[in-house]
């Protein structure tokens, strides 16, 4: 870990009130604290040396380039926050230093006649999602943490999250530039106004997927995307590897890829059904949404995915076209986590197992037996499973009981990451969401080996040679 000058908060707090409005700065414990916790709060402790000295919520990029100057003029550590839900513990920090909130970064226009909108990073996913679908367009990044995340945080992470990549991608394939604050707090600009993009280098990519270790992104320039028509299908399975199996077969059959494909194991489908009542569930399942230009080609992409599935054996596959049955599900399949961790009666734990098309099976099987040789969570059993099937992502959830001292939570949580490791380095594959380092940076390290991470360490080097932005997202 790299050592950094202490400093009394209240030096800080003062001098940042030199260069920052009033309400720009947050220096009571209470919010100090709060912007430091993640959703695994039960994980680390924050100790008093952790603390940050401030938090500060600057409104302009302007406001952005001060606070870095600064913090790299006397060395202090900047951990920038969209919403703090990073589940790999991208926003827990292990220092103290300031934290740079984005949450009033929030402006937003939509260019019709070029094609693009541009807005800060501050907003809530879904706050973009609704502006942009007043204008009939949409927004192609669908994190299950959409009403919480910020939309900075998942471009820094370049996460497409529920959508199938292979059907529209990833966010990075969207982002026509942006606006960036260095470390030193110099101001720049990446990409471009055009629909054409940048061949060859384009420092855009750099900063899409950076995991906020290169620079704080204050503003995103987007491609418009039109809406377009939806069609819907449900297919279930007498047991999960089936569900698997069904997923190869799309691929292997090159139906066409949906634009979601979730799936829910026998276990959570029955709970989160029985809460929207819903009739039992005969098996596991999995739900899809295929998109098309008119809803002919929507209903024709489903049909086709219906007569792939049904090559497995499958107890039903068919097209939904009651949207009540449709919202339902779906609704089933968005609010799964909160119930599981009501019917646990705990906190939970998540991790992100993402596969090969051709070990999905085997991938699916380690996964159920994700407890096997790992003594708290073999205290719990199997994991829930849910995830993105389609987009060959899986997630397995404990459930952590209330009752457990936290010191019992975090050794359920490392082993989970411990195993999550373990099975994605097995299927060849590194995490499709989340972000790649933080609690993942030794399953890099191992997946692409030392001279890869030291690449990405020299990079880092040349954008932060003081290592002042966001320096706990690596782990050694
Ligand atoms: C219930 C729940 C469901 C979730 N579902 C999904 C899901 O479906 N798919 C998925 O991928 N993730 C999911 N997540 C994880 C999380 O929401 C994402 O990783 C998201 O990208 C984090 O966004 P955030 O605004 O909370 O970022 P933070 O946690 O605040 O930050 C994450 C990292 O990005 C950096 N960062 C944030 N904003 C900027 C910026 N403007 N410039 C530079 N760096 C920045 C931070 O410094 C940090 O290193 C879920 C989390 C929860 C709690």
């Amino acid at each position: 870990m790299a050592n950094y000058p202490d400093y009394n908060p209240e030096d800080i707090q003062r001098e940042l009130r030199e260069i920052l409005p009033e309400e720009a700065i947050s220096k009571g414990l209470f919010e100090r604290i709060n912007n430091a916790l993640d959703p695994y709060t039960s994980s680390d402790d924050i100790d008093r040396g952790m603390v940050p000295y401030a938090v500060v919520w600057p409104s302009s990029t302007e406001e952005v380039s001060q606070v870095m100057k600064y913090a790299n003029t006397k060395n202090i550590p900047v951990f920038v926050r969209g919403s703090g839900t990073s589940l790999h513990g991208a926003s827990k920090y292990r220092h103290s230093g300031i934290v740079l909130n984005v949450g009033r970064l929030k402006h937003f226009s939509i260019e019709k006649d070029n094609g693009y909108v541009e807005f800060g990073p501050g907003h809530r996913v879904l706050k973009v999602k609704q502006m942009l679908e007043e204008e009939g367009y949409f927004l192609p990044l669908v994190p299950g943490s959409i009403r919480v995340a910020s939309i900075g945080g998942i471009i820094s992470n370049n996460t497409s999250a529920h959508a199938v990549d292979s059907c529209i991608g990833k966010p990075r394939d969207y982002i026509l530039g942006l606006q960036v604050v260095l470390p030193s707090g110099e101001v720049i600009e990446t990409g471009t106004k055009s629909l054409r993009r940048p061949a060859g280098t384009d420092l855009t990519q750099y900063f899409v997927g950076g995991d906020g270790l290169l620079g704080v992104i204050t503003g995103i320039r987007m491609q418009l995307v039109p809406m377009f028509a939806s069609a819907y299908g449900v297919a279930y399975f007498h047991n999960e590897l089936s569900s698997a199996k069904a997923v190869q077969r799309i691929y292997m059959e090159k139906a066409p890829m949906p634009l979601f494909m979730e799936y829910l194991d026998e276990r959570v489908a029955r709970m989160s059904f029985a809460i929207q009542n819903l009739p039992e569930p005969p098996g596991s399942l999995i739900m899809f949404h295929s998109i098309g230009q008119t809803e002919e080609e929507a209903v024709h992409k489903v049909n086709k995915l219906v007569e792939a599935i049904s090559k497995e054996p499958v107890i039903e596959a068919k097209r939904i076209t009651d949207m009540d049955e449709w919202h339902k599900i779906w609704l089933a399949r968005e609010s799964a986590l909160p119930f599981i961790c009501q019917g646990g009666k705990g906190v939970f734990g998540l991790s992100e197992i993402a596969s090969s098309v051709r070990g999905l099976v085997d991938c699916m099987e380690d996964t159920i037996n994700m407890d096997e040789g790992m003594p708290t969570l073999s205290k719990l059993g199997k994991p829930y499973i849910m995830g993105h099937l389609g987009a060959l992502s899986l997630h397995p959830v404990y459930i952590f009981p209330a009752d457990w001292s936290a010191e019992e939570k975090n050794k359920g949580i490392e082993e989970m990451f411990f195993k999550e490791a373990q099975i994605n380095e097995k299927y060849g594959t590194c995490g499709g969401e989340w972000g790649q380092f933080a609690k993942r940076t030794p399953f890099y390290r191992k997946r692409y080996g030392d001279t890869v991470y030291g690449l990405v360490k020299d990079v880092k080097k040349v954008f932060d040679p003081n290592s002042i932005l966001n320096p706990d997202v690596f782990r050694d």
